[in-house]
């Protein structure tokens, strides 16, 4: 999860600052010296400190840090820009924060550093043509995908503890300090702010990449207010390369590095609580809950890194379901399957939303699916009610085959 001005804050933004009230910049004062940092009368190398923590890091499973300064400013035209034309939707909040995302220290008064994490996603059992594989999952117009990120335990639990480890030791080592974990949070710029730390570029997708690991991980950053030395920003490395521009299927990447996230499959199925706009329900296929099209087309990916945590390994009944066996959980069920998993946040309700939108492509591709949509076709949600009543529409035969009663058992 990755993405300001992108993608990732699409999949539920969570400030984990929010639900730990307690936490606040404790320590008032401090110098920075030729990397010498002064805190609470002790001295240590600053150097030397992001040496321990890149340790640190890694022994908690995150694959690379870096450090950057606040200074955001050059970011601001491009943000004020993509909100002035309306491209983030109705995710209000980032309109309401506006220039404090590129500004950590106002975001968060006493910040002069950030540190961004990575965390590798791509399951340890991925094969090695996992992207084909994939692929492959989007031509099978009966079977439910899910975006890869979305098919193991919810990242943001995994990084916000991982994320709190490391201030611990950060703080054992060197005394108090003042301190906020963000992970895909809609205040931040996240992207912007990796890039600035050297852990990759931004892609025309305008996702983070990196020469070794492609695009498929996490992001996570802590704010804090220890002078750190800043990394060496990555350079780009895009190219005349323009594949993810042509293969995203709603068309959201509207020019290189910018997003459209009204269009993108990642938001409409996510974050977007309304009906899915008519016109783009046919171009979102079987993809029920995200969308990795434009990273499984990019050519860095085939560096790609497994996870080395399980917590990223598929759940059972979440890769390679039929649609229609989805379609038929209860609310319980849903609750229960995906209990820690990051899907739950959509609640039911968006869940069959989005189903319903599946199986009337399904449908439209001469699957026999009409008689499961039947099944909800009197769900007590008007929205639920609709997006049936459409996917029934879809019906390649028209008014020849009505399709009148759910299957024997289902309900
Ligand atoms: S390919 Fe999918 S995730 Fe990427 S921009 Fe397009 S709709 Fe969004
Ligand atoms: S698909 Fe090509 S243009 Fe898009 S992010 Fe990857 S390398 Fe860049």
């Amino acid at each position: 999860m990755q993405g300001d001005e992108g993608l990732r804050q699409f999949r539920v933004a969570c400030e984990l600052g929010r639900k730990q009230p307690g936490r606040r910049f404790v320590r008032p004062a401090q110098a920075f010296y030729n990397g010498d940092v002064t805190i609470n009368s002790t001295q240590f190398d600053a150097n030397q400190l992001v040496s321990q923590m890149q340790a640190w890091a890694r022994e908690l499973g995150f694959s690379q840090i870096g450090v950057t300064g606040v200074d955001l400013s050059s970011a601001e035209p491009g943000l004020l820009a993509w909100l002035a034309q309306g491209f983030h939707g109705d995710m209000d909040y980032m309109q309401r924060h506006e220039l404090k995302r590129a500004r950590p220290a106002e975001l968060v008064p006493g910040t002069v550093s950030v540190v961004s994490v990575r965390m590798d996603y791509l399951p340890q059992s991925a094969p090695q043509a996992w992207q084909a594989i994939e692929l492959q999952r989007l031509q099978r117009p009966g079977e439910a995908v899910v975006s890869l990120y979305a098919r193991g335990r919810d990242y943001h639990k995994v990084l916000r503890n991982r994320l709190q480890t490391l201030c611990d030791r950060i703080a054992q080592a060197i005394g108090p300090i003042g301190y906020r974990v963000f992970t895909d949070s809609a205040p931040v710029l996240e992207v912007e702010l990796a890039q600035r730390s050297g852990l990759g570029w931004r892609g025309k997708h305008t996702l983070l990449l990196d020469r070794e690991a492609g695009s498929m991980f996490f992001l996570g950053e802590i704010f804090l207010d220890i002078a750190l030395p800043p990394s060496v920003p990555e350079q780009g490395h895009c190219g005349t390369c323009t594949a993810c521009l042509d293969a995203c299927p709603t068309r959201a990447i509207v020019a290189p590095y910018r997003l459209d996230a009204r269009r993108c499959i990642s938001y409409l199925t996510i974050e977007h609580a309304g009906p899915i706009p008519v016109e783009l329900r046919p171009l979102l296929g079987n993809r029920i809950y995200g969308c990795d099209d434009c990273q499984l087309v990019c050519p860095w990916n085939k560096f790609a890194q497994r996870s080395p945590l399980t917590d990223f390994d598929p759940r059972d009944g979440l890769t390679g379901q039929q649609l229609a066996a989805l379609f038929a959980w209860t609310e319980a069920e849903f609750l229960h399957r995906t209990a820690g998993s990051p899907i739950r946040r959509i609640g039911h309700e968006r869940w069959l939303r989005n189903i319903a939108v599946a199986l009337g492509n399904a449908f439209a591709a001469g699957e026999a699916v009409g008689s499961v949509l039947v099944l909800h076709s009197k769900h007590p949600s008007a929205l639920v009610c609709e997006h049936v009543a459409w996917a029934l529409a879809q019906n390649p035969r028209g008014a020849e085959q009505p399709v009148l009663s759910p299957p024997e058992g289902s309900r």
